[in-house]
């Protein structure tokens, strides 16, 4: 292993920015580019784990820095419009197990510190196609003029560019899975009637289709819906509602059997995909930047094996959590309504869900 390794990191989201700043927190500055002209600010992700949390404490970037983060202590859970239990969420190791922060914001934390530590994002540089030889990687990339150009050779590349992953492509690893049926949607809102003794609610229906609120930051609400038009919902339950934006996307459970080919890597999204119920792909992409740093830097090429393994798991709990709310089993409606209530009653029943969602394990 080549002690001070050329990386290339392709795309300069969650997963390539926390790959890049635990390579410079180790003395090593990898190249990061991203085919975009500068950061998007339309927001993904709204819960930030625990266990991520602690794994960007080193970079300066924690609840307590970012200071507008908000502890998730309490979610409400509505079926067909019934209340079904407002759970106290146990703490994790005496933490929330996540707090609620735009993924807009965190990614801008995340590239400040990667500046700091002398790395800048160069973007309008999309990744295009590579060659692997015995001892490198060239690669090309089409740069701000439309030009197809050499961009160098590497040791590494790491492919962290999302679920339409061009490096995943052109290194030809399959990305094996199935997609969900419906059409989904998530809408942003201002509004001042947000509860203040809930960070989350859920609203379920009978006929499968689920609406998750969260609160990204005082006098926002995000809604994603299992159906196309989470702004119309949003903007009926919250009177005094100004809607920001509304996107619409389709949804899919798939993954990497293995995330490595020859000197290519596939982080986050490029790696696996997964329904947004349950909260984890953003934290899993955290998760995979710097787990892979730690390992590649360290030269032990198990972390591949601890990648796959910990991917498998987490989209096997999102898509638990998916099939529990989208279900029109009468039966396993019941027995999931009477499981929430009595948690609510008994918060410690719940606590191997928490643990799940905080990533401390
Ligand atoms: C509505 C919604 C809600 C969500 N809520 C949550 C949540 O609450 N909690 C959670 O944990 N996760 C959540 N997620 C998932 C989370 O947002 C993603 O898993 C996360 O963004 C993945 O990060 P990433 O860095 O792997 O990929 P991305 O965020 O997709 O970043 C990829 C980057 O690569 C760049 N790129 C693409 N192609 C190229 C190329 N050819 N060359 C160079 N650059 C390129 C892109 O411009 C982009 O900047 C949600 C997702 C959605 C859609």
């Amino acid at each position: 292993m080549v002690s001070n390794p050329k990386i290339l990191v392709v795309g300069a989201g969650a997963s390539g920015l926390a790959f890049a700043l635990e390579c410079a927190h180790r003395g090593i500055k990898p190249r990061i580019i991203d085919k975009r002209p500068n950061r998007s600010m339309i927001e993904k992700a709204t819960g930030v784990a625990a266990g991520v949390w602690s794994q960007l404490s080193k970079f300066g970037v924690s609840p307590k820095t970012v200071e507008t983060a908000i502890p998730m202590r309490n979610f409400a859970f509505y079926d067909d419009g019934e209340l079904v239990a407002n759970v106290p969420v146990p703490p994790i190791d005496g933490c929330p197990p996540a707090h609620l922060y735009p993924q807009g914001e965190l990614e801008r934390h995340l590239e400040r510190a990667l500046a700091i530590k002398g790395v800048e994002v160069e973007y309008s540089t999309a990744f295009h196609s590579y060659e692997e030889s015995k001892n490198s990687i060239l690669v090309r990339a089409q740069v701000s003029s439309g030009e197809i150009a050499p961009l160098g050779s590497y040791d590494w590349v790491i492919g962290a560019d999302g679920a339409h992953s061009a490096v995943r492509e052109a290194a030809e690893i399959p990305f094996i899975g199935r997609n969900y049926p419906e059409n989904w949607s998530v809408a942003e809102i201002t509004t001042n009637q947000w509860p203040q003794n809930a960070q989350a609610q859920l609203f379920l229906q009978s006929n499968g289709v689920g609406l998750f609120l969260s609160q990204p930051a005082a006098g926002l609400v995000q809604g994603i819906l299992n159906d196309e038009n989470a702004a119309r919902q949003l903007t009926s339950l919250f009177t005094d509602a100004e809607l920001r934006y509304e996107r619409h996307f389709t949804v899919a459970l798939k993954r990497v059997r293995t995330p490595r080919k020859g000197r290519v890597w596939v982080i986050g999204d490029a790696a696996h995909v997964q329904s947004p119920v349950g909260g984890q792909g953003l934290n899993l992409a955290i998760w995979d930047g710097v787990t892979l740093a730690e390992g590649l830097l360290a030269g032990d090429l198990k972390v591949e094996a601890a990648l796959a393994k910990r991917a498998r798991k987490v989209l096997f709990f999102t898509d638990f959590d998916y099939r529990m709310l989208a279900t029109q089993s009468t039966l396993i409606r019941n027995a999931r309504n009477t499981y929430w209530a009595y948690a609510a009653k008994h918060p410690s029943l719940a606590r191997w869900f928490f643990k799940i969602i905080s990533g401390v394990w």
